[in-house]
């Protein structure tokens, strides 16, 4: 893909521009006296034209900056840049677009992002009439599929007011198996054939960690939360190596598409590890990757040590665990009861089987993250790693400050909060997740536990650094809904409720770090990614719209315009726009982005990265 698009890249700046759009002005150059050495010399790009915004406190808005071989050679002003380029420089103004250190979502799951997008997607069903229609109308359009498995669907603003059930689906189709699962991948939907090939009937005894929903009569109606999900997946084909690889390749397409450079990549099974070194280093996926490895392939990575591909872009250093299950679906282990069931959540993991795994993750260097959403999930999670990092002191570890997360850290009872700057535990959030559960969040916990739910800034004012992800596909991955979400702290029509702590939304400039500079450290790559400075890899996103100085409303409405890793393009929206309107084919489409003029034709006034413009750089930094 990379090829490819750099391909595009390239064809639209040989034909799409003319040579002085493409030449800023300029004294002419000195004859070269040596060419060799001047090309070697000159910058092979250089990015202006637009406020620049580093995440570097010391230089934190720039006029331009110049990329070679790569890495940043020059961060600063216009004129600094103009002194450095010659005829081999290629010249990109960013023509009303804002640019960025590239951005990294801090948690994700790339398999699963390219799954959705290549299966039955149940995003942004608003009842279950909706659900069943559009099962029913997939069907229609795949009969050859032996068994129906869905994803996205979320019932907590369905007018039916419940979780659909077995009968409902038995209602569209009841002779083959379907399964659909809830958005926050913790609870699962299955119809009366699957439960039956699955031999779960109401006298079924859940597994540890997880529940069969019963009705009144003690019949199973078909919701499976949690562990007990996995009593169904024998009925579900396995994949190929081939549909694996297509969904990580589209996966990775879309990703670049959102702007992303990189995800943390959370609960990767083992032979997927390879599989993306492999596609990385073939130039197939050019964003990059760092895997957190299902526990089962712990004793592999272990024994293997710390993988990495040959070009560097895919890193497996991390493993990824589960204290408890999540809010939406009452999994989440409290320290007291729910305030709407009579349950206190579910723990998934025991202390025996944990610590020995904790304390040699610490002897042989490897990152623990691990999911945790209640306060009582949260607090065993700092009880469990403090625990284990005094039986194991520095001396004893190959990586002194192994930098371990909390996957999630949603609710945390306020005794707790000061721990994890204490311990050096990285808190890792999904803001997104705050302003889905904010509908929902009040009536499980009860005002009282709102405060230390969802605690941005009251964990960065105690000096933790938090990795902002976006679960995706539990949410959509897209950046920008991310970076509104930190600031906003309010749903996507602006809705907030009365409790919802608004005093724990972040500053643009926090927010920035969290998918930006904070990323790079929760995955130990700070000296090679993060911002934009002089040695560092040349990672930028490029959106269009001023993150530091849009209105808070207009934030998610813009869209990536550009996307590179180490100097190479991986997304370049106005090029594709080019090359579509050269060839009569529509310009490919973000998922769930509107035609609404645009993207369309390069011809537009909409910003992306073109030729000379005139803006005025070298504004103050608001950051400063
Ligand atoms: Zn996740």
């Amino acid at each position: 893909m990379r090829a490819f698009l750099t391909a595009l890249a390239a064809l639209f700046f040989t034909c799409g521009l003319s040579a002085q759009e493409t030449t800023p002005p300029q004294e002419p150059l000195e004859p070269a006296v040596n060419p060799i050495v001047e090309a070697t010399n000159a910058p092979d790009m250089i990015i202006w034209g637009g406020p620049i915004y580093t995440a570097n406190d010391a230089n934190s808005q720039v006029a331009a900056v110049a990329i070679k071989d790569g890495r940043f050679i020059y961060v600063g002003t216009r004129e600094g840049a103009e002194a450095l380029l010659d005829d081999t420089t290629t010249i990109f103004s960013l023509n009303g677009a804002a640019l960025y250190p590239g951005f990294v979502d801090g948690h994700a799951h790339l398999e699963g992002i390219g799954q959705r997008e290549l299966s039955l997607n149940l995003e942004g069903i608003t009842s279950l009439k909706a659900l069943k229609e559009t099962v029913l109308a997939w069907r229609a359009g795949h009969p050859e599929e032996p068994v129906l498995v869905g994803r996205g669907w979320i019932e907590t603003h369905w007018p039916e007011g419940r979780f659909p059930t077995r009968w409902d689906l038995d209602m569209v189709i009841d002779d083959v198996p379907v399964i659909l699962g809830r958005a926050d991948g913790h609870a699962l939907v299955a119809n009366s054939k699957a439960l039956e090939m699955a031999g779960i009937s109401g006298g079924t005894a859940a597994p540890f960690g997880g529940e069969i929903i019963k009705n009144a009569l003690g019949e199973a109606t078909g919701v499976l939360v949690d562990t007990a999900q996995e009593l169904v997946v024998p009925l579900i084909p396995t994949p190929s190596t081939a549909d694996i690889t297509a969904r990580l390749l589209k996966g990775s397409d879309v990703y670049a598409r959102y702007g992303w450079t990189g995800l943390h990549n959370m609960s990767v099974p083992w032979q997927q590890v390879g599989l993306l070194e492999d596609l990385s280093d073939g130039g197939r996926i050019g964003i990059r990757v760092y895997n957190s490895i299902v526990p089962e392939a712990a004793e592999l990575l272990f024994e293997g040590g710390i993988t990495e591909s040959s070009n560097r872009r895919i890193i497996t250093r991390a493993i990824k665990l589960y204290m408890d299950g999540a809010l939406g679906s009452r999994g989440a282990a409290l320290l007291k009861p729910y305030s709407d069931a009579n349950t206190s959540g579910l723990l998934l993991s025991t202390r025996a089987e944990t610590m020995p795994l904790l304390e040699r993750a610490l002897q042989d260097g490897f990152q623990v993250n691990m999911h945790a959403i209640g306060d009582r999930a949260n607090r065993q999670l700092l009880d469990w790693f403090e625990e284990a990092m005094a039986n194991v002191p520095p001396i004893d570890r190959a990586v002194e400050d192994p930098r371990w997360r909390d996957e999630h850290t949603q609710i945390v009872n306020m005794d707790d909060m000061l721990r994890y700057n204490a311990l050096g535990i990285i808190p890792s959030m999904q803001p997104s997740h705050a302003i889905g559960d904010l509908h929902f969040a009040p009536a499980r916990l009860g005002d009282d536990r709102l405060v230390g739910a969802y605690a941005w800034s009251t964990l960065i004012g105690s000096g933790a650094r938090i990795v902002g992800g976006s679960d995706a596909p539990v949410e959509r991955g897209d950046p920008l809904i991310e970076f509104y979400a930190a600031t906003a702290r309010r749903d996507l029509n602006g809705f907030q409720g009365v409790n919802w702590h608004p005093e724990e939304a972040l500053t643009r400039s926090e927010a920035l770090k969290m998918f930006t500079l904070w990323p790079a450290i929760a995955s130990f790559q700070e000296d090679e990614i993060g911002s934009i400075e002089v040695g560092k890899q040349a990672d930028l996103t490029a959106f269009d719209i001023d993150l530091m100085t849009a209105t808070e409303a207009d934030i998610p409405k813009g869209s990536a315009v550009l996307t590179i890793v180490a100097g190479d393009i991986v997304y370049n929206k106005r090029a594709e726009a080019e090359e579509a309107s050269e060839t009569g084919a529509a310009p490919a489409q973000r998922d769930g982005e509107q035609t609404d003029g645009k993207q369309g034709d390069g011809e537009t006034a909409s910003p992306g990265i073109t030729g000379e413009s005139t803006h005025d750089d070298g504004a103050p930094s608001p950051n400063a």
